[in-house]
């Protein structure tokens, strides 16, 4: 199945090979990329070389592309991009900026949502998904 990752501000593909690729910072202003395995609950991740990330720390995540935040800009550390399946089928993913939780929402155009990856420990309110 082909899937396409989407940066929701510019539109431009955000993986290659089998990998997402964002921009991140952390808190002390590191700076790299995390690349992020394509398939939704695979948590295969890697970090370019000027970033080290400790587990718990929450990054800034960004398109490598138009640089904009993907953050979601509530209190929550999470982040959202598109995924198109098939060229057609479009929906929002919602991950955990937090290095180490493994935690993936899928939100399709319905806004039904499907959940991945560990139980949420924390309450996430599903309005702020969209
Ligand atoms: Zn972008």
């Amino acid at each position: 199945m082909k899937v396409t990752y989407l940066c929701p501000h510019c539109r431009g593909a955000i993986n290659a090979e089998n990998n997402i690729i964002l921009s991140a910072k952390t808190s002390t202003n590191k700076v790299g990329l995390i690349l992020l395995h394509e398939e939704i609950g695979n948590y295969t991740s890697a970090l370019s070389s000027s970033l080290t990330v400790e587990k718990g720390e929450v990054v800034d995540l960004f398109c490598p592309i138009c640089h904009k935040s993907l953050n979601i800009p509530k209190k929550d550390a999470l982040a959202k991009y598109i995924r198109i399946d098939n060229g057609i089928k479009e929906s929002y993913i919602i991950i955990s900026r937090k290095y180490g939780e493994k935690i993936t929402f899928k939100v399709d155009e319905n806004k039904q949502v499907e959940s991945y990856g560990e139980k949420l420990k924390r309450f996430i309110d599903p309005e702020w998904f969209l």
